[in-house]
């Protein structure tokens, strides 16, 4: 099977190690990069070189690169195209070949290589990037009307205010041409899906603001695997390519849903296990483990998602806390049989991956066992309140926040229980509360921030946190690079 993604990782990389590249294997999810906490994309194991700390030892390279964005948490199964945790294909110049060859050679794996139909990609570059736009045009031959110029927030990149930086240029790939051009909008991703994005690093920034042409210049690029997977398997999303459904199928098994037969929030719910369960196994293996703090502090919260959506999902029959055994080390099962050709280290920690995600789950079970007391407890002062005040019974919105955030009490769960009860749910009141939550930690990532960019060390420096939520980990720090 030509598409499948264990092919298409394999043409990919043979594409480029056909043209000089020498392959080189993914870093760990673990980044010796103190300005992030996790590997986000494939650049950051080569970013000494890039930024002349280090001299390069070869020319070029190319690699299947393991990443992870906690910032695209809250887009997994909302939108067809981000996960979590995904495979970013790269290829690497390291002061040896340039924008035109990135350029042709991007556009020959997509067309040649890969058999997309050429009017059905489309070109975003720099809106002051000249030479890229006849490149695409004159070389290559793209229509003018297929090549959208865009601002500096999409189409350059820095690493920091000073330093190496330069203008990108993306691919995107058309699943609505019969729309037409005049509308044409690469940013409605009902019609586009960006999968290729190419970083041209040509420019120092100087103290002054200034851009001054670097002597090394540099390509960095990114092919999103389960993006192209989806193209190429005619799947209406990222989730439904044979890097994902088996897993998808797996949870469907153990709620008695079917995938094809459920509803969106279903779906949604399938999706996130499936993504989340894929970062929770590769986290795990590279050494990252359940904690309060820092990367540990990220797998911990994946964990309690995937159980607390599974729950809801109906696995176990129950999300009330009372549940014996764990059921992702099953869903596990899958993501480890799969990993062979992503990461070969996988199967050989495989038992030491499943213990830890069993203890992890249980503790989080008696976690909310603890919460359950206090819920019971503050159901039966709801009631007893109302009966006094002859109002209807109702969980203020404070308490339904504490437990979300001492307990890790989803409001859905608490919601759930308490209509059992009888009991209402002062919804409005807990958004208030979750709001001002939300304020204080964006307040703290900005502190968080200012010391990664006085050089400390991101992982050391996040304080040691109580359960605060899911949204505490969509932190910008992390994906500073
Ligand atoms: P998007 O705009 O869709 O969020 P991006 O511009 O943030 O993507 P880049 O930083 O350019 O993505 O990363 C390079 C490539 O990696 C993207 O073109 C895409 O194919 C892939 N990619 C990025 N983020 C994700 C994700 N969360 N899940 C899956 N693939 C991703
Ligand atoms: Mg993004
Ligand atoms: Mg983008
Ligand atoms: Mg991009």
């Amino acid at each position: 099977n030509l598409v499948s993604g264990d092919s298409i990782r394999r043409r990919f990389i043979d594409f480029y190690a056909s043209r000089g590249h020498k392959v080189l294997p993914s870093s760990s999810l673990v980044s010796d990069d103190p300005t992030v906490l996790l590997t986000i994309a494939g650049m950051l194991q080569f970013k000494p070189i890039f930024l002349g700390k280090v001299p390069r030892e070869v020319p070029r390279a190319t690699t299947a690169q393991k990443c992870i964005r906690t910032n695209d948490v809250e887009n997994v199964g909302r939108t067809s195209r981000h996960h979590t945790f995904f495979e970013m294909l790269g290829n690497f110049s390291f002061g040896d070949y340039f924008k035109r060859e990135a350029i042709r050679w991007a556009w020959e794996l997509s067309i040649e290589e890969f058999g997309l139909p050429a009017d059905r990609v489309w070109i975003s570059v720099y809106e002051e990037d000249d030479e890229a736009f006849k490149i695409w045009h004159e070389e290559v031959g793209v229509p003018v009307e297929r090549i959208k110029r865009m601002g500096e927030e999409d189409n350059f990149w820095t690493s920091g205010a000073t330093g190496p930086c330069g203008p990108c240029s993306e691919l995107y790939y058309d699943f609505h041409p019969e729309r037409g051009v005049d509308e044409a909008d690469l940013e409605d991703d009902s019609r586009f899906l960006e999968f290729y994005n190419l970083v041209f690093m040509q420019y120092n920034r100087k103290d002054d603001g200034s851009l001054e042409p670097l002597k090394q210049q540099n390509i960095d690029t990114g092919l999103g695997l389960e993006r192209l997977a989806r193209i190429l398997q005619k799947v209406p999303n990222n989730y439904e390519t044979d890097l994902v459904y088996p897993i998808i199928q797996k949870a469907s098994e153990l709620a008695a849903v079917s995938y094809h037969d459920a509803d969106d929030k279903k779906k949604v719910q399938l999706k996130i296990i499936g993504d989340h369960t894929r970062a929770i196994v590769y986290l795990l293996s590279d050494g990252v483990l359940p904690s309060n703090v820092g990367r540990g502090y990220v797998v911990r919260q994946l964990i309690r998602r995937a159980v607390r959506t599974g729950w809801l999902l109906g696995i176990k029959g129950n999300c009330k806390g009372n549940i014996e055994g764990a059921f992702l080390p099953t869903i596990a099962q899958t993501v480890i049989e799969m990993s062979t050709a992503i990461d070969p280290e996988v199967k050989a920690r495989a038992s030491r991956i499943i213990g830890e995600l069993q203890r992890e789950e249980l503790r989080f079970v008696q976690t909310l066992e603890r919460g359950e007391k206090l819920l019971e407890l503050k159901l039966a002062e709801a009631l007893s309140c109302a009966k006094q005040s002859e109002r209807s019974p109702c969980l203020l919105g404070n308490d339904v926040f504490l437990l979300y955030a001492t307990y890790g009490y989803p409001v859905e769960i608490t919601t759930e229980v308490a209509i059992e009860k009888g009991v209402e749910i002062d919804r409005e009141g807990f958004d208030v509360e979750m709001e001002e939550h939300r304020r204080q930690s964006q307040a703290n990532h900005n502190i968080v921030k200012l010391d990664v960019e006085n050089g400390g060390d991101l992982a050391e420096k996040v304080a040691d946190t109580e359960f605060l939520g899911y949204d505490t980990l969509s932190t910008k720090a992390m994906v500073q690079s």
